[in-house]
């Protein structure tokens, strides 16, 4: 399996952000990234997309773009169009006509933020999804770090530490936003991928003489990250390597990692059958019995679940197994002690395991 790391929803100087994309791909060497996906809001941007730097610091530039509704106020419905690669804010008040568009451009469509908190001392408003009356789309940001941090800062002195110490702040994605996601995925029998979304801009704080920036870039690409599964390495064929990973995240073969407190690659929860093995984001049959197997880059608190509720727990072991023969969606999280806190590390996309 070829594993690739990307920070996907990142604003440029083009919407609110504060870098150019050429700027932002040498952030994501640094960081180690393969790739970022830019998505401004309301614009889409021909001609930047490609592979930037040689060798280990070779990146890959997508960019994609936030659609939201500026008829409701707050503008609501924020949308994320991964590879449509075409103008598509005119659909912008209509969210079905704008995820049909979409998908027959050949691009994904993600609910940004989904579930999200006001945070009124900062004039930032609740930009949570609004209108459930859709279908067909791709899936949903999990875990979203700004909305997490509006989320989790309650007035001023909250924001201002969070501001300040980054580090402190992350737990997970919200569990409202886990919850929905399962219930998402109960009611409509379908697949919705979950991916890691950084949403960031590197706002800059002043006060009299003094600015800061709040949650750099650089901090944003070590943190949330959705790590892609691949059939095949990376040829260095842009046109093909971006096919594949569109392909991949399409099928929900990632996971969305918190990559602080220590590196997840080589994670991977999979099934076996009398077929062969699948990997997280397959629909599989579940036949004479299905074989789990969760691998862990370290020991640490992980736990299976199917149909959201925790089935087994494990603290001590890096390669957990588990058989059933009962149909459900399984899936994986993973929580890591970091700066006093247990934080939570890994989720991954369901097995689909059905009759
Ligand atoms: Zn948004
Ligand atoms: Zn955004």
């Amino acid at each position: 399996m070829n594993e690739t790391k990307f920070a996907i929803h990142i604003h440029t100087h083009y919407s609110d952000g504060n870098a150019s994309h050429e700027e932002l791909v040498k952030i994501a060497a640094k960081a180690g990234l393969h790739g970022i996906i830019t998505t401004d809001h309301n614009i889409w941007l021909d001609g930047l997309e490609g592979y930037y730097g040689q060798g280990k610091q070779k990146v890959m530039l997508l960019v994609g773009e936030e659609i939201h509704d500026r008829t409701l106020d707050p503008p609501g419905n924020h949308l994320l169009a991964i590879n449509a690669r075409k103008e598509l804010s005119r659909f912008s008040d209509s969210p079905q006509q704008l995820i049909d568009q979409i998908q027959h451009s050949g691009g994904l469509s993600f609910l940004a933020h989904p579930v999200e908190d006001p945070l009124e001392e900062f004039n930032q408003k609740d930009f949570s999804w609004r209108d459930w009356d859709i279908h067909g789309f791709t899936g949903i940001e999990l875990w979203n770090h700004m909305s997490e941090f509006k989320s989790v800062s309650s007035g001023y002195f909250s924001a201002a530490v969070n501001a300040l110490f980054p580090k402190q702040m992350s737990l997970g994605p919200l569990e409202r936003t886990l919850s929905l996601w399962d219930q998402l995925i109960a009611s409509r029998m379908q697949k919705i991928v979950a991916i890691g979304g950084v949403d960031a801009h590197q706002l800059q704080y002043k006060l009299g003489p003094f600015s800061i920036w709040i949650y750099p870039y650089l901090h944003h690409f070590k943190s949330v990250t959705t790590h892609i599964i691949n059939s095949k390495p990376l040829s260095g064929s842009f046109p093909d390597d971006r096919n594949m990973l569109i392909r991949s995240l399409e099928q929900g073969h990632c996971f969305v990692a918190y990559d602080l407190p220590a590196p997840t690659d080589g994670f991977m929860f999979s099934a076996n059958n009398e077929e062969g093995r699948f990997i997280m984001g397959d629909a599989v049959k579940i036949q004479n019995g299905l074989t789990f197997q969760i691998c862990l880059p370290r020991q640490t608190l992980c736990r299976l679940l199917k149909d959201g509720k925790i089935l087994k727990e494990w603290t001590d072991h890096k390669v957990c197994t588990h058989i059933t023969t009962d149909p459900g969606v399984y899936r994986v999280e993973a929580f890591i002690p970091y700066k006093g806190k247990m934080r939570g590390w890994i989720f991954s996309n369901p097995i689909y395991a059905w009759l």
